[in-house]
């Protein structure tokens, strides 16, 4: 069975380019893909997909048509492709021999996906299905303040606890910053309560108290760091794709079920 890989992330935090760049890597493997696009919005994409939200929903005519403004066209074009998952769902099955990852990337802006029926809807219908792994991609540069990176990590944290699917993080655009700074604040809070310090807002106190929290969440992901432009970590990645997968049907798998 393929596993499937749900990109999400922050907007402009790298998704496209980084499912462009799995994209290349599988064919480069002979790793047999198969690529969604879940973005209904997206003007033109990198790679091609096998199933676009695109071919079937027109976002601009939605728009149109139910009078919405840019994100609720987009939230509204999901639900309408989520009323159809079935069939995509069917699709992938009857080709599952022949598959080991469905690349799947989402819209631009995360809650859309993340916080919305829909996106739970093609979730679920996927992790019953077939092994499921979210890939959270994380903007290293961006996250290099240590109140941005809290806020990363606890939206990393709430998908992690809402989907209950294993997180593997993906801090992506190494080749602008290293990610060791994430690393070190992920396994030493006080590392991270140092940098915090510097800043005497409520912010800084919150995430002074919040990173003792987060120190229990940390042990329940894997973490790489990746490059969407130059390549980097794709070995990795996948390897910490695969090993997971491995315990999916164990441990998720029985959880979903549990929970249904
Ligand atoms: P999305 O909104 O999450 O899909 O983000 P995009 O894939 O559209 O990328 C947003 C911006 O980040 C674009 O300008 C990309 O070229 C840039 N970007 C993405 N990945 C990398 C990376 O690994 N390194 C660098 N330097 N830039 C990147
Ligand atoms: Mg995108």
């Amino acid at each position: 069975k393929p596993v499937i890989i749900i990109v999400v992330g922050m907007a402009g935090s790298g998704k496209t380019t980084f499912l462009h760049r799995l994209v290349c890597h599988t064919q480069a493997s002979n790793i047999r893909g198969y690529v969604m696009n879940l973005d209904p919005a997206v003007m033109t994409l990198p790679f091609s997909a096998n199933i676009d939200i695109r071919d079937t929903v027109k976002y601009k005519e939605v728009m149109k048509q139910f009078n919405l403004g840019p994100n609720g066209g987009i939230l509204t074009s999901l639900n309408l492709f989520a009323t159809k998952f079935d069939e995509v769902i069917s699709v992938i099955e009857r080709r599952a021999d022949q598959l080991d990852y469905v690349l799947v990337d989402t819209p631009g802006q995360i809650e859309i996906f993340t916080w919305s029926a829909s996106g739970a809807i093609i979730t679920e219908a996927f992790a019953s299905t077939f092994p499921t792994v979210i890939a959270y991609v994380v903007d290293t540069p961006r996250s290099s303040s240590p109140v941005t990176f809290m806020s990363n990590m606890l939206y990393a944290c709430s998908i992690l606890y809402k989907t209950r699917l294993p997180v593997v993080l993906a801090f992506n655009k190494t080749d602008v910053a290293k990610h060791q700074f994430a690393l070190e604040w992920m396994e030493d809070f006080e590392a991270f309560q140092a940098a915090v310090s510097s800043d005497e807002s409520y912010t800084s106190t919150l995430s002074q108290s919040l990173c003792l929290v987060l120190d229990e969440f940390y042990k329940n992901l894997r973490t790489v760091g990746v490059s969407a432009v130059t390549g980097a970590g794709m070995e990795e990645f996948f390897k910490a794709i695969d090993a997971i997968a491995e315990e999916y049907m164990e441990n998720y798998k029985a959880d979903l079920d549990k929970r249904r």
